[in-house]
């Protein structure tokens, strides 16, 4: 096999133990992904030599996990994970291994790996080392454990999740016997830390087959097994809505990544989207895969949005009169601007950008007499949008102490609710957002507040 670019740049690891007498390979997803033909992310080393002996042999070290045997040696400025060959043994409740053997068969440690892809190893000269079939697996596009499935999944119920991940990932068949024995091990997952199945969740988003990855997820039963419960209503798309904003995935043929620097995060919120996900699902889900609370709020105020823009899109279209009619097109424009206002320009735009970018299932569906306004839709609210002169306090052009001084008033709770107006009507295009018509305005509904007799 032809080494890709990254492995060559490793090679001198290779060569410096090689000439200390021991063994030194490629393993795991570097080799699966060149025998693809795919970018690769990392390369990762495998060898005799025990930890203490690559520590010698490399000065320039962080010692990662010595004890599952990996040392991470930097060459450069490019950390590589040098691993010595290793069999696990007696897992610890379904999770990973309480003990690990450093042996100097490369079999046997390609022989605890998860699946027959992932136990490849290639040699510095381009040899590859496949004792169990990895390479005529991939060939046929078939994802397989090594060995006995049960037992792989016994070892470590994570195994289930990444079978899913690859196979969605890399568009695998699941073995007969893998898929059995993962179906029969689902509930295995209640043992594996909620974190693991977060990173595994991430990568399935962040691959380039998102849609697979999680239509599999649900139909392997592996959804209502993990320990901290997960919103069921992933798996079933809301149909009994007479507006369903987004295409199912089972619908979608193309698939979906979008050039972004969060594929993952987009990818979430489609997901949350085609099966209607409440913020509150959002909330669950994203708490349960332990992400941080910044992507957390981030998700579920999408998704608040989305429920509140649902209803008056639902409202707008099930009317009797033409769609057009200019006063109603007003009254949708009225619910976006305060629909932003209330959640923020970010969160809008994230909503905003998944209307414009991910397939509307009106479009196509003959029920909706009103295709040609979910055509426009997207371009229309984008339109609003664009023309909203101010989104929130920092952008208005007036502080909350400019109008203090105007009106000479001492600061007090009116002050907020009165910079909200101002910031309201400024928004909605009412008044021009400029300190004057601003401070007038101000003037005149404080002496509206104040003919109503009302105090502060
Ligand atoms: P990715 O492209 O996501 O990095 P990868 O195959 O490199 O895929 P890693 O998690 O980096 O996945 O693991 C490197 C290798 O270690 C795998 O290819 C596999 O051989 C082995 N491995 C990782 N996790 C497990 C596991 N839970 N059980 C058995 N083998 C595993
Ligand atoms: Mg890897």
């Amino acid at each position: 096999m032809k080494l890709a670019q990254e492995m060559t740049r490793a090679l001198p690891v290779i060569e410096t133990l090689q000439a200390h007498g021991y063994e030194a390979v490629f393993v795991g997803g570097c080799v699966r992904d060149t025998y693809m033909g795919r970018p690769i992310k990392d390369v990762d080393l495998a060898t005799s030599a025990t930890p203490e002996q690559v520590i010698a042999l490399f000065p320039n070290h962080i010692p990662t996990g010595l004890k599952h045997g990996t040392v991470t040696v930097l060459m450069v400025d490019t950390p590589y994970e040098v691993t010595t060959y290793r069999t696990e043994s007696e897992y610890e409740q379904f999770r990973r291994p309480q003990a690990v053997q450093f042996v100097t068969s490369l079999e046997a440690d390609l022989l605890r790996r998860d699946f027959t892809m992932n136990a490849m190893a290639v040699r510095a000269d381009g040899t590859l080392v496949d004792p169990y079939g990895g390479a005529k697996d991939i060939d046929s596009g078939i994802l397989r454990c090594v060995g006995d499935a049960d037992a792989r999944f016994q070892e470590d119920a994570l195994r289930m999740v990444r079978a899913v991940r690859f196979a969605g990932e890399f568009r695998l068949r699941i073995a007969l016997g893998t898929w059995r024995a993962l179906r029969r091990h689902a509930p295995l997952l209640r043992h594996v830390a909620m974190e693991r199945i977060g990173a595994e969740a991430d990568k399935m988003m962040s691959g380039s087959h998102p849609r697979r990855a999680v239509v599999l997820f649900a139909r392997s039963g592996l959804l209502a097994h993990a320990k901290e419960p997960l919103p069921l209503r992933l798996t079933t798309a809301e149909t009994s809505n007479p507006y369903v904003p987004f295409v199912s995935f089972e619908e979608t043929h193309d698939e979906f990544t979008i050039d972004s620097d969060k594929p993952s995060d987009l990818n979430w919120l489609r997901i949350g989207l085609v099966r209607g996900l409440s913020s509150a699902d959002a909330e669950q889900l994203f708490e349960a895969l332990k992400y941080a609370n910044s992507r957390r709020t981030n998700f579920s105020l999408t998704m608040s949005l989305a429920e509140r823009m649902n209803v008056c899109i639902r409202r707008f279209t099930s009317g009797e009169e033409s769609v057009y009619d200019a006063d109603r097109l007003q009254y949708l424009k009225h619910d976006w601007v305060d629909a932003v206002l209330s959640h923020g320009a970010p969160i809008a735009d994230n909503w905003l950008f998944a209307l414009e970018h991910f397939p509307l299932a009106n479009l196509d569906n003959g029920t909706y007499a009103d295709a040609d306004f979910y055509r426009m839709l997207p371009a229309l609210l984008r339109g609003f949008r664009e023309g909203m002169a101010v989104t929130d306090m920092r952008g208005l052009a007036v502080s909350g102490g400019d109008v203090m001084r105007h009106l000479s008033q001492p600061s007090g709770p009116w002050l907020g609710e009165l910079l909200k107006k101002l910031l309201s009507e400024a928004a909605h295009g009412r008044v021009d957002n400029v300190p004057e018509t601003l401070l007038q305005l101000a003037e005149a509904l404080e002496s509206q507040r104040e003919s109503r007799g009302e105090t502060r």
